[in-house]
Formats: structure tokens, C-alpha cells, sequence
């Protein structure tokens, strides 16, 4: 229903801001992402469409660099955000790594990562909103997990159990979040996972520090939920000691398809609210449900995940809404990151409701590069800022990420039918002018 009253609307801004080159290249990824073999469906190899277009960005289709060190990636990246600023969108920068094994694959994953926000300063625009970094590219996954562990049991065992290596942060559980990964008392960190975590704090530190001197927005990725007690402790711990002042540079991200989604939000909002720090969230439904139901139903346990997607969409609205009122009451900062029509369209009227003026910096919506252009540009007509999520990196580095996404993310492209018909509605129409 809420699509037959947007078309029109989005239509019209898909008439009046897109060029025709784009139009192609976006209609063509759809159509081959919905209809290829899993390795192609992810909404990164979109990007890996030859395109004769030399307007259009193809951040994935660069070929991989001659060395480990080369910075062909985020300097093509951040070029490619420059030309999307044309069109009135942002980029951000995503250097598609995560999983890494050891501190070396950290070390090459924190050196790629300072290189992307180091490739922003050569900008004349402010052409890139963000640039994204998943804490298991700079802490090694087991590692991780034992964090994630270990914040679990002291969770559930406040009084008698504790953590020497624990840093401040704000809270990343409430009573509803999932404990089955920790059935029993995990050993305390040895010396040597101790001096490894203080390496990945120290990898973050750096990260932080260098987007913070270009003047940049960290945005961190939410992850599994195996993993993601550890994601958010780094995250927060960052957060307390760089957001300063009025807007946030370190956001973490909220999924909205997790159970305990509102509450962890609440909670760590306020908290933070109550320690005078402002915090940003990144919000999303959640790109991991079939790893995530499918842990679940191998242990027996409920799943973390909401019953029915009814429930998902109102969680994510619910928690969009929460942070408007924050950034109207004047802390906190959001990122409404979908391409579902119906979140972009009560959030923008909520924000307009909200009295949020329409440039405010601390109200973004972002959708992947390649998808969802006809959202994207609806909103940045009706005057919201506007970003695209832009992964990118050298193919043999990267290829696991991809794979990853492709599994989880069929759902997704799936869902494109919307998109890839408007989008040809408007071709033909170009098509028929043309001719005629
Ligand atoms: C800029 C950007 C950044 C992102 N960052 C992250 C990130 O850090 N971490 C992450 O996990 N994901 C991330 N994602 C992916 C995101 O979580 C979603 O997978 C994707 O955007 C689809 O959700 P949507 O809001 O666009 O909504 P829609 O287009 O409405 O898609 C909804 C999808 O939600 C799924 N779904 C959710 N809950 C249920 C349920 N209970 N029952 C059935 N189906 C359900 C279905 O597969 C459905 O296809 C990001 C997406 C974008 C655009």
C-alpha cells in the first residue's frame, strides 16, 4: 500500500535527478543480482558489472593493486564518492575486510583502513559522509569471541566475577539479550590474549585518533551475534573517549532485528546521555538471520532474531523515532540506514514533525551503492542528507567478505522487484521520448 503512494513521488525524483547512464547501470545490476548464482548476488559485486560508463562509479571493479600496500582502492574510492557528490549523495567508505586470524592480518586491515580516511583529505568536497570499519578486521575473531564471552559472564555474575583488562564503556546487553554462546564460565584472558586485546584497543585507538584529525565519522559495523557483546564494548569504549562536543565521531550500529534491539538502544543511549557524551547509532534491520536462526535452532534455544518481519519493521521504526527525538531535544546523532520505503517515509515525516531542519548533519539515511536510488534520491529531493554504503578493495582480499554477504543477502536482492521496476518504467519512458 505504502508503495503505491510513494511510486509517483519517487518516480518524479528518479525523472528529475538521475542521469541516464546511472539509470542503466543501476536497472542492469538489479536485474543480473536478482537473477544470478549466489557468488554474484551480493550488492558488492554489484560493482563488478562492466560498465563502459565513465561517470559511474565502479569502486569493486578496479583491478587488484600490484602490491599489499597499494592505495589504488581507497583513493578510487574516495574519487567515486567525489563523483556521486554531483548527484547531491555521499559516499562512505567501506573497506571490505573483517575475520581476520592473526595480529598481522590486523595490522594490513588497520594500515587499509588509515589509508581510506587518509585518501579523504586529498577531497575538495565534503563528498564522503563516514567511512566503516567491522571490528573483526582489527581483532582477531577468536579473540573476539572471548571477549564476548567474558562480558557475558559478568553480565549474569556481577559481584564475583571480574575483568582487569575491562576499559569503560556503556552498556551492551540488557536482560533480553541472548547468553546461550556462553553456557559456561569462561577461563580469564591468558597474557598472551591479554597483550593481543591491548593491540586491537591500540589498533583502534589509531583508527579513532585518524579520523578524528581528518574530521571523519567512524561508523562500526554490527556483526554476529556471537561476536557483537565484544563490537559494541570497542565501540562504546571508543565513543567515551572521542565524542566530544556536539557531534559524535565514533557510531555504533543497532540491529533491528534482534530481540533485544530497543532495549540495548535505550539503555546505551541513555547512559551515555547521563555521562554527557553524545553517541551516534547506525541503525539497520540486521544482515546475518539465517547464521543467526540457524545457531539457534542447532542449540535448541529461541532465536535471537523477532518472530515475524511485521515485528523487525517496527522495532527498526520504533528506534528510529527514539533517536529523532534525541537529535531534536539536541543530543545524539542517527544514520537510518535501509532501503525500505515505508522506515525512509515515516522517518522523514517524523523528522519534519520533529522541527529537524531538513541540512541537520546528525540525520543521515544511507542505502548500498547500486540499490535503492530511487529512495535515495527521494529523500535527498525532499532535502535529507544522503549517503551510499560504497564497499571496495582489492578482489583477493576482499572475495570472503563477498561470499559472506552473498549467502545471507539473497533476501535482499530479492526484495529489489521494486526497485528494478521503477527504474525500468523510467528507462522506457527516457526511451520512448527519445524516439518519438
Ligand atoms: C548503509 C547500510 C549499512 C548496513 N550496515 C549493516 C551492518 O552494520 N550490519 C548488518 O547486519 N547489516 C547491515 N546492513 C544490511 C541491513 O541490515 C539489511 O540487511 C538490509 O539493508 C535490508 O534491510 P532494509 O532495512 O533495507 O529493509 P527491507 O528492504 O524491508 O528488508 C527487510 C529484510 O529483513 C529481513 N528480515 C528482518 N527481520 C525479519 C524477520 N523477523 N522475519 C523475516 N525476515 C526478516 C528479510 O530478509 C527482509 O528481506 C546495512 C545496510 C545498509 C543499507
Amino acid at each position: 500500500m505504502a508503495h503505491r503512494v510513494l511510486c509517483p513521488k519517487i518516480l518524479q525524483s528518479l525523472r528529475n535527478s538521475t542521469t541516464t547512464p546511472l539509470l542503466r547501470t543501476s536497472t542492469t545490476t538489479l536485474y543480473s543480482a536478482a537473477v544470478l548464482p549466489p557468488l554474484t548476488v551480493s550488492p558488492l559485486s554489484l560493482h563488478e558489472t562492466p560498465n563502459p560508463d565513465p561517470i559511474t562509479p565502479t569502486p569493486l571493479s578496479s583491478p587488484p593493486p600490484q602490491s599489499s600496500t597499494s592505495m589504488t582502492g581507497p583513493v578510487e574510492a574516495a574519487r567515486t564518492a567525489a563523483k556521486l557528490w554531483d548527484s547531491g549523495l555521499k559516499g562512505m567508505l567501506v573497506y571490505a575486510l573483517e575475520h581476520a586470524a592473526d595480529n598481522e592480518s590486523c595490522d594490513w586491515n588497520l594500515d587499509a583502513f588509515l589509508k581510506t580516511v587518509e585518501s579523504i583529505k586529498s577531497l575538495a568536497t565534503c563528498s564522503v559522509s563516514s567511512t566503516v570499519v567491522k571490528i573483526t578486521a582489527i581483532c582477531p575473531l577468536r579473540l573476539l569471541r572471548r571477549v564476548s564471552d567474558l562480558l557475558r559472564w559478568e553480565y549474569n555474575n556481577n559481584q564475583s566475577f571480574q575483568l582487569p583488562w575491562k576499559l569503560n564503556t556503556l552498556p551492551v546487553f540488557s536482560d533480553s539479550s541472548p547468553f546461550y554462546h556462553t553456557p559456561i564460565k569462561p577461563d580469564p584472558l591468558t597474557p598472551e590474549e591479554e597483550s593481543d586485546l591491548h593491540l586491537a584497543q591500540q589498533r583502534m585507538l589509531k583508527l579513532c585518533q585518524k579520523c578524528v584529525e581528518v574530521g571523519v565519522p567512524l561508523l562500526v559495523d554490527a556483526e554476529d551475534t556471537s561476536v557483537q557483546p565484544g563490537i559494541d564494548y570497542f565501540t562504546y569504549s571508543a565513543a567515551l573517549m572521542h565524542n566530544k562536543g556536539d557531534n559524535p565521531i565514533i557510531y555504533g550500529t543497532i540491529q533491528t532485528y534482534l530481540k533485544d534491539a530497543r532495549e540495548r538502544l535505550f539503555l546505551a543511549a541513555r547512559e551515555a546521555e547521563r555521562m554527557g557524551v553524545p553517541i551516534g547509532f547506525k541503525l539497520v534491520r540486521g544482515a546475518y538471520m539465517s547464521s543467526e536462526r540457524e545457531l539457534a535452532a542447532s542449540l535448541g534455544v529461541e532465536s535471537p532474531i523477532h518472530n515475524t518481519i511485521h515485528q523487525t519493521h517496527a522495532c527498526f521504526n520504533d528506534c528510529a523515532s527514539f533517536m529523532l527525538e534525541k537529535i531534536a531535544n539536541g543530543s545524539g546523532a542517527v544514520v537510518l540506514a535501509t532501503h525500505n520505503i515505508e522506515s525512509g517515509n515515516k522517518a522523514a515525516a517524523k523528522a519534519t514533525d520533529l522541527g529537524i531542519k531538513k541540512g541537520n548533519e546528525k540525520l543521515q539515511f544511507a542505502q548500498l551503492y547500486g540499490m535503492a536510488d530511487a529512495l535515495s534520491f527521494g529523500l535527498r529531493n525532499a532535502g535529507f542528507q544522503v549517503s551510499k554504503y560504497m564497499p571496495f578493495g582489492p578482489v583477493e582480499r576482499i572475495m570472503p567478505y563477498l561470499l559472506r554477504r552473498a549467502e545471507e543477502n539473497r533476501g535482499l536482492l530479492c526484495a529489489s522487484t521494486l526497485d528494478r521496476q521503477l527504474l525500468r518504467k523510467e528507462l522506457m519512458r527516457r526511451l520512448k521520448v527519445a524516439i518519438f
